[in-house]
């Protein structure tokens, strides 16, 4: 048994899902359960669509409806044969009589609550799963819809829900397997429901995590994420364009890649697959024959030091600098009391007896920050700068890694230096500008004769 999850953009319309099906088709033999995202950029439109219902413009709310019905019918009927057409149609109809329903209501209270967000929302899922099992059938796969709700047991956080894994893993195990033996059973990815049956999401993009559970649930052999990049890679591809695919990257580092900037994957969503030790693979759903990027639980050995060059752009340095807390306790404290009255998270920190440098991604409340750290100590902010992370399990114990990384980026000005307790990653902040160039310098350095069993040119 396999787990194959199809994001928002593999299912954005008829010919993306043919394409679905394709890939699908082709993977029969291993019995696949498929998790599907909500088609394209449905989730933000029904939010939207909320929110305009709750302001009690409930006209508009009811136009921004008639788009997305018109959409998905066109979409289906594209898919399912003459025959079926009428059944689908009428099913589909079913659920935007709800969703009129629930947009009317939303209107009168003038309130919307996670609860009827959740209600909301899960439609997207709804919809896209009845359609690719539809447009399975229609296509010759033998295909079941299973609605997530019945499986994915969660606690009652509605728009960050978190899944009560005992219950849900029970569910999944006595449910998904049996129907796996002659078809392919289709769900939609990101909702749930509470113990008493109410409908729950995990949170936006949670669709990953839901293949993560499915996968977790039934012990598959393999979770397949298809979305529309070839992996991960050694480089961004919008800062250097000659990065290398990398093959296989052990689960910590992936997490320290998705700190830094690669979009790829989020670390916990696949926390349940790690686990359980079951491979996630990363392939695109355009280009099915791209190998992909395999995540594993242990680490990958690998001749090259370093496993790929992450980067973040538009980063905020703020230096802060106290000589009255000159061999005082409590400085740190108070410094982060400030970024945590303000919800803005620090991801990179250097400090030494007097001062600290940190950066911070959103800079939306910065002025007050400053104000309020003026307030004992000296401040000094530098917008424009970007964050380079080089990242490898390797790092931890070859020695001169540090020294090659400065030596490739001789001429250079480097702003902060950091390197994590997981001694996995080694952190720099450059200015902007001088980004493309100082990750070309380091590619060529760390991947000049690449593992050709870790790396693909
Ligand atoms: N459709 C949901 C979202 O857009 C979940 C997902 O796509 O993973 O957030
Ligand atoms: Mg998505």
């Amino acid at each position: 048994m396999i787990v194959m999850k199809f994001g928002g953009s593999s299912v954005e319309s008829a010919a993306a899902i043919e394409r679905v099906a394709a890939i699908v088709r082709a993977r029969l033999d291993r019995r696949p359960a498929v998790v599907v995202s909500a088609m394209g950029k449905t989730t933000n439109k029904l939010l939207a669509m909320a929110s305009t219902a709750a302001a009690g413009r409930r006209e508009e709310a009811l136009g921004q409806l008639q788009d997305l019905r018109e959409f998905h019918l066109r979409e289906s009927g594209l898919l399912v044969a003459e025959a079926g057409r009428g059944e689908v149609h009428a099913a589909l109809e079913e659920h935007f009589q709800e969703l009129a329903e629930l947009v009317k209501g939303l209107a009168i209270l003038g309130e919307l609550t996670p609860r009827s967000i959740d209600a909301i929302s899960s439609y997207g899922e709804r919809l896209s799963s009845f359609i690719v099992t539809h447009a399975f059938r229609a296509l010759g796969i033998p295909a079941v819809h299973l609605d997530s709700r019945k499986v994915i047991i969660t606690d009652r956080r509605h728009t960050q829900a978190a899944p009560l894994y005992a219950a849900t893993y029970a569910r999944l195990r006595e449910t998904v397997p049996p129907l796996l033996r002659d078809r392919v059973v289709v769900m939609g990815g990101f909702i749930g429901a509470t113990e008493d049956g109410v409908t729950s999401t995990l949170g936006r993009g949670g669709s990953d995590f839901s293949a993560s559970l499915v996968g977790a649930g039934i012990g598959a052999e393999e979770i397949q994420i298809w979305t529309d990049v070839d992996g991960m890679l050694t480089a961004d591809p919008t800062v250097y364009p000659g990065g290398f695919r990398l093959k296989a990257i052990s689960f910590a580092e992936a997490s320290e890649l998705a700190y830094f900037g690669a979009k790829v994957l989020h670390p916990s969503t696949v926390l349940p697959a790690m686990d359980r030790k079951i491979p996630v693979l990363i392939l695109n759903s355009r280009r099915p024959d791209v190998a992909g990027t395999r995540v594993v639980a242990d680490a990958v050995p690998c001749r090259n030091v370093v496993k790929s060059i992450s980067c973040k752009r538009g980063v905020t340095v703020v230096n802060i600098a106290s000589t009255r807390m000159l061999m005082a306790y409590g400085f740190l404290k108070r410094i982060f009391e400030v970024f945590e009255r303000y919800e803005t998270p620090v991801d990179m920190l250097a400090t030494s007896e007097v001062s600290v440098s940190l950066t911070i991604d959103h800079a939306a409340r910065l002025e007050a920050i400053c104000e309020e750290l003026r307030g004992f100590s000296e401040v000094a902010v530098e917008t424009g700068q970007a964050i380079i992370c080089v990242v490898g399990e390797n790092i931890r114990h070859t020695p001169g890694v540090g020294a090659r990384v400065f030596k490739a980026l001789n001429g250079v000005n480097i702003r902060m230096i950091s390197q994590g307790a997981s001694r996995l990653n080694l952190g720099l902040v450059v200015a902007e500008a001088d980004l493309g160039a100082a990750v070309a310098a380091l590619h060529q350095e760390l991947f000049d004769d690449p593992d050709p069993e870790v790396f693909e040119a």
